[in-house]
């Protein structure tokens, strides 16, 4: 399959171009692809006949919508069609001031985390540049979401690992903060790994890199060897002390994401050992309470429980509880397994 258009950066669209074609022209290609969002390169108008017959050859790159579901809470799961017919998930969560576009890395995950529905379907394949800057310029349109506005937020933590797919993560992020291209903030934009630790200082490297996240979901390392198997190669230990070093921005800190599961990582004393393992990072603490699924071996704290763990964190360092957003579409984190079923999802509303 040869390279879609969106997807492109500028030196790209220059090669693609030749030496022929005036500078200026590749901006201006760009600019349509990212900037004024449109779908197909009829709509640039003020290009040359000629150039655009030329470009037809390559396919424009934007998914389509296969399905999508409604949540009673305004959340909107969208199930897009890439190119290869293949579907990801991407989720839009409305908000009081604020919109969150949730987006996909990976069709499917290979990481093995054995509370996450996605897992059990393993890695399809990951996702180009283009399919992940897609996403985010699929649903702004939809929705009149302006990308340069401070409500618009996106997060990479819809299907996949980012770090697994690190390149295209870094190409779709330079797109989306390019003034010329997307045009957002890499405030507005995080990523979050399940703890590829080598990728980490790998990330750092990036000038304008999205903020970090990291899902800790454990307190010991061989409770996290249990829930999340990658632990084995990459430890606890070594994960926080990668933490520990990476440098943030002056107007940054890390999130650390918990998932309380019933029994299981949810005690007082796993909450104490939280405050060991991050109090010394400059970072905040996100716990949210298991979303169920079936195939899921695990439970749902109970609330009281829920808040007596916050209220351990929270004395040290900011811990705030994630409210789910689209459980009755499977919209919800950890839930995006491209269910379709009416019988599931009803199910799940009822
Ligand atoms: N693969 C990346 C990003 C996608 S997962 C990562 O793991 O960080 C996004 C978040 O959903 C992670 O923090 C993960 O721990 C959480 N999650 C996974 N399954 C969940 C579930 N069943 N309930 C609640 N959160 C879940
Ligand atoms: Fe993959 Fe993240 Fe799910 Fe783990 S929690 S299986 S890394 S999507």
């Amino acid at each position: 399959m040869s390279q879609t258009l969106v997807g492109m950066e500028l030196p790209e669209i220059q090669q693609l171009l030749g030496a022929a074609q005036p500078a200026f022209r590749a901006r201006q290609i760009f600019g349509a692809l990212y900037k004024q969002k449109v779908r197909n390169l009829s709509e640039v108008s003020n290009l040359p006949k000629d150039l655009r017959n030329d470009l037809r050859q390559h396919e424009f790159g934007l998914p389509e919508v296969e399905n999508f579901f409604d949540s009673v809470d305004g959340t909107r799961r969208y199930l897009l069609r890439l190119g290869d017919a293949r579907t990801v998930e991407t989720v839009l969560m409305p908000e009081e001031g604020r919109d969150t576009i949730c987006i996909s890395t990976q069709v499917g995950c290979p990481v093995d985390c054995k509370f996450c529905l996605t897992a059990l379907l393993g890695l399809e394949r990951s996702l180009t540049a283009g399919e992940i800057v897609g996403q985010v310029l699929h649903v702004a349109a939809a929705h009149g979401l302006s990308p340069t506005d401070t409500r618009m937020n996106v997060v990479m933590m819809g299907m996949g690992e980012p770090f697994l797919n690190l390149p295209n993560v870094l190409k779709a992020s330079r797109i989306l903060v390019d003034p010329n291209g997307v045009g957002m903030s890499p405030r507005r934009i995080t990523v979050s790994t399940s703890g590829i630790t080598p990728k980490i200082a790998e990330f750092a490297k990036e000038p304008l890199r999205p903020r970090l996240a990291i899902s800790l979901n454990a307190s010991t390392e061989e409770q996290r060897q249990e829930l999340m198997p990658i632990t084995r190669k990459y430890h606890l230990k070594d994960l926080i002390e990668a933490c520990r070093a990476y440098p943030l921005r002056p107007w940054e800190n890390l999130t650390f994401e918990y998932v309380l599961l019933k029994g299981v990582n949810d005690t007082d004393a796993d909450a104490r050992r939280v405050v060991k393992l991050v109090s010394h990072i400059n970072c905040k603490v996100n716990v949210i309470a298991l979303n169920p699924g079936p195939g899921i071996p695990y439970g749902t704290p109970d609330p009281e429980r829920v808040d007596a763990f916050q209220a351990i964190v929270r004395k040290s360092v900011p811990c705030f509880l994630r409210k789910p957003r689209g459980l009755d579409i499977y919209a919800a984190c950890g839930q995006l397994k491209r269910t379709t079923e009416a019988a599931s999802l009803v199910e799940l509303k009822a």
